[in-house]
């Protein structure tokens, strides 16, 4: 099944780890929160997307499956 980032704008106190440990993906805007990347995450990418959902500190970020509706752009924090 393929995934995809989502970030919780309600959580994420933009400490910037996730941007860190997934650049690839993630960006930070001029405030220290994330930007992300929604388009599916290859399974060669997958662990680094773990690894970043792993390490938020506040539960902010998860992978899901890359089919779920999108809110809206803003209510995920990107784009
Ligand atoms: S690590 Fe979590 S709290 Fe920090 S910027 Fe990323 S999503 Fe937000």
């Amino acid at each position: 099944m393929s995934v995809r980032l989502r970030v919780n704008p309600i959580l994420c106190d933009g400490h910037g780890l996730c941007a860190e440990l997934f650049p690839e993906r993630i960006a930070l805007d001029d405030w220290g929160y994330p930007i992300i990347d929604h388009s599916p995450i290859g399974s060669k990418e997958e662990s680094h997307a773990r690894r970043a959902v792993d390490a938020c500190p506040t539960l902010a970020l998860a992978l899901i499956p890359a089919n779920a509706p999108r809110p809206s752009a803003r209510a995920e924090g990107g784009e």
